[in-house]
């Protein structure tokens, strides 16, 4: 009774499968630059969605001009499976709203 319960318990307590991060704090990815970036406001319909459904954010680099998407929080590795999942979900999701965007209202 003792032996394989609490092994199982162990596996259960997942605490938390995110943990914020700050990419102001860390490089640019195009010039390497610590402390460069910025957060930039979505500029299209995409990338409001994109901001909003995937733990992606949108920054701007203050020394190279770079903008595009960062990931603003780090994944643990016992959660990086789900998490996989949770992305092709969201990019499944968000596809699909796209191509509705472009179908009916970009015409
Ligand atoms: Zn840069």
């Amino acid at each position: 009774m003792q032996g394989t319960r609490s092994n199982k318990n162990k596996k259960i307590r997942n605490p938390k499968i995110f943990h914020g991060v700050n990419p102001e704090f860390g490089p640019c990815p195009s010039c390497g630059e610590k402390g460069v970036l910025k957060r930039s406001r979505p500029r299209t319909a995409w990338e409001r969605i994109v901001k909003t459904i995937t733990p992606f954010g949108y920054y701007r680099c203050k020394k190279c001009g770079w903008r595009g998407p960062i990931l603003k929080y780090v994944m643990t590795r016992e959660s990086a499976k789900n998490l996989f999942l949770y992305f092709i979900y969201a990019l499944i999701t968000a596809l699909i709203v796209k191509f509705v965007i472009t179908k009916f209202i970009m015409k």
